[in-house]
Order: structure tokens, then sequence, then C-alpha cells
């Protein structure tokens, strides 16, 4: 086996890359650059909130199906640097390859994010590293789509290695077969982990893309200021409903602005540091395995439903006494090998068995209802 290398990051902190930020480093604008109009209407309201250090757009759009909206192209580049004319805010926007690199250097793009389709292919990861040689430009790496550590680490290392030192990690969530309330799990103890990795590498949560609806966006944004992060990256546009890409999850200016402003973000003393990250981190990996309890829960009725109506159409009763018994003492055998009390089992199988049956004379008597 090759000897593991030893990893070390020599990066900036956020809080220096442009005049000094104080926590948390706010990126914001729309998902794409749709229209002139548009990024210039959104970036005068945001500079208006006085909150956002980074403007973002994206201008070439990674979209999971053709025939949707793929971004304005060089186009929007041009509409990027007026809005650094004219309301002064600095500008981000993604690259996919060295031609979207070489394209955002000629015009005077501020940083650039590499994004969650990119970061897990090494060659891409490289050829943009290749291209950021000798330039000094801030880097925002986001995680792989798929929850693997390691591709989020060597696409930071690639980039660092090509001598990038403002150089930052986005947690946007991972791609999960299972349904979530999310539209990317957040997995928190990736960031975490990461964090243990290279404890002086900046980390932003992208709340948008995590939630992928409107309504999550504060509780993430909440979650990553209480895990210590370093900034937010949030989407925002000046008509969210007609958005062309991720309209579900952006939010008008006054909205981020609001959501903002109801933030607690607690700043870290030194004397309770430690002790309140441990306990935060313990915290989320708890929300994390509570959140997986009750998606499961809800499969499980699922099938439970199913069973429901294969009995019903074969007219078979629903309580099979046997078949229950014989879970129950399947689950009583485990609980023991997992040191689980024989009364806990007891209790929360035969909560669950309740609900089961409730849900089947559900389908019974929606039959009965539709006769
Ligand atoms: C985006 O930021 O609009 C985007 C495409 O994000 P991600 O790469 O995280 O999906
Ligand atoms: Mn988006």
């Amino acid at each position: 086996m090759a000897p593991k290398v030893p990893s070390v990051l020599d990066t900036v902190p956020i809080g220096e890359w442009f005049n000094g930020h104080t926590r948390p480093f706010i990126i914001a604008g729309p998902c794409s650059a749709e229209s002139r109009e548009q990024v210039l209407d959104t970036a005068k309201a945001l500079a208006g909130t006085g909150k956002v250090q980074l403007f973002r757009a994206g201008i070439w759009k990674p979209r999971t199906r053709p025939n949707t909206f793929e971004g304005v192209g060089v186009d929007g580049l041009k509409w990027l640097a007026e809005v650094k004319e004219t309301t002064g805010l600095r500008t981000i926007t993604e690259v996919a390859n060295a031609a979207h690199v070489e394209a955002c250097l000629e015009h005077g793009i501020d940083a650039l994010w590499i994004g969650a389709r990119t970061t897990p292919n090494p060659f891409s990861v490289q050829e943009i590293a290749d291209a950021l040689k000798g330039v000094d430009i801030p880097v925002l790496v986001k995680n792989p789509i798929n929850p693997d550590i390691q591709l989020w680490v060597g696409a930071l290392e690639r980039i660092s290695r090509a001598g990038v030192k403002r150089l930052a990690a986005i947690h946007r969530g991972f791609s999960w077969f299972d349904r979530t309330p999310f539209r990317n799990s957040p997995m928190w103890e990736f960031p975490i982990k990461l964090r243990q990795m290279f404890p002086d590498l900046d980390i932003v949560c992208d709340p948008s893309h995590i939630a992928g609806e409107r309504s999550l966006i504060s509780y993430v944004a909440q979650k990553a200021m209480d895990l210590n992060m370093s900034g937010l990256m949030i989407e925002s546009h000046i008509d969210p409903a007609n958005a062309l890409s991720d309209a579900e999850q952006q939010l008008a200016p006054k909205d981020l602005q609001d959501l903002l402003e109801g933030l607690v973000i607690r700043e870290p003393d030194a004397g309770d540091m430690a002790f309140r990250s441990t306990l935060e981190e313990l915290r989320s990996i708890i929300d994390e395995l509570d959140d997986e309890i009750i998606q499961k829960l809800s499969a499980r009725f699922s099938i439970a439903e199913k069973i429901g109506e294969y009995k019903r159409d074969n007219n078979v009763t629903i309580l099979q006494i046997e078949r229950w018994e014989q879970i129950m003492r399947k689950q009583l055998e485990l609980g023991d090998k997992m040191d689980l009390a024989e009364e806990f089992i007891n209790d929360l199988m035969n909560a669950i068995h309740k609900e089961s049956i409730r849900r089947q004379e559900g389908v019974m008597n929606r039959e009965l209802a539709d006769r």
C-alpha cells in the first residue's frame, strides 16, 4: 500500500481575503446570470443590505438534464464586471475548465468556485489548477456531489499545490438515494471531519443547495453558524419565482436580509470554544441520526401500506400474530446484541406495530369508502 502522504494546506483566512471581514463571510447572488437587468437589479438590492462580501452568479451552468437553461456564457462576465463598477461588490462565478478560468481572469472576476459536479473529477480539477498557476485569485471548492471526503480533499490539495493561498471549502450537501427533507443531505459529519483534518481551512456553508426550498434555508444557515462555519453562500434573485434555475430555493434580496439579520452568531470565546464545538458536533450527529430514524420509519410505514393493499386484494386479515411474534423475537435478539434493554425494544416495536396496523386499516377503509 502506498504510504499516506500527510497533507497541509497553506491558506489565508477568509476574513483577510479582501479588506477584512468579520464572521460570517457572505456570498450571495442568483443561481444563474440570466440577463443584464436581472444581474444588476439583484446586485444593487444586495449591495443595499450592506451584508454581502461577494456577489455570485453562475455563467456556465452544469445542469442534470439537457434542454434546460445552461447559462449565458461570456456575456454574463461583462455583466459581473458592470456589477463591480456600479455597486462596488466583488464578484465570483463557477469554473469547470481552463477556458472558464481564462475568461474570468480576462474579465476581472474577483474569485472562483469549483462546483459539486467538477470536484469529483481529478482531470477537470487538475486542468483548473494548471490554469491557476501563478495567479493570485481566491478559490472555493464545493464538496463533491457524492459523499466522499477524499475527493473533496484531493481537489483542495490540487488547487493548493498550484499556489492558491486564498482557498476555502464550500459545504453544499450530498446526493443521497434515500428521501430526506433536503435536496442534498447535509451529512454534517463531512465538514466536521474536514475541519479536523485542516483546522485552519475556512468552510463556507451553502444552505440553498442543501435545503432546495426557501423554507428550510434559515434552519440550515443557523446550524452552519452553530457549527462555527466561516460563512454562507446563499442564492438570491430579484424575482425568485421566475428564475431560470433553482427557482424554489432562491430568496428575494429583502428576504435574504431578514434571514441574515435573524441569525444568531455566537462568537466563539477562547474559554469555551473547544467545549462548545465538541458539544455542537455531537449534537449534529444526534440530529442526523434522528433524521435518519424518522426517514426510515416513514419508509417502513409506506411498505406496511403496500402490504395492506396486497392483503386487501387477497382477502387476508390485517393482524397475523405469528408474523408479528417472529418480528418481535428477531428485534429482541438484535437489541440484546446491541445493548438495548428488552423493555425499550418492546415499547418501541409495539409503537411501530400499532402505527403499521393503523396505516393498514386506513388502506382497508379507503377501499370500503370507494365501494
Ligand atoms: C450553484 O452554485 O448554482 C451550483 C450549480 O451548485 P452545486 O455545484 O453545488 O450544485
Ligand atoms: Mn443553483
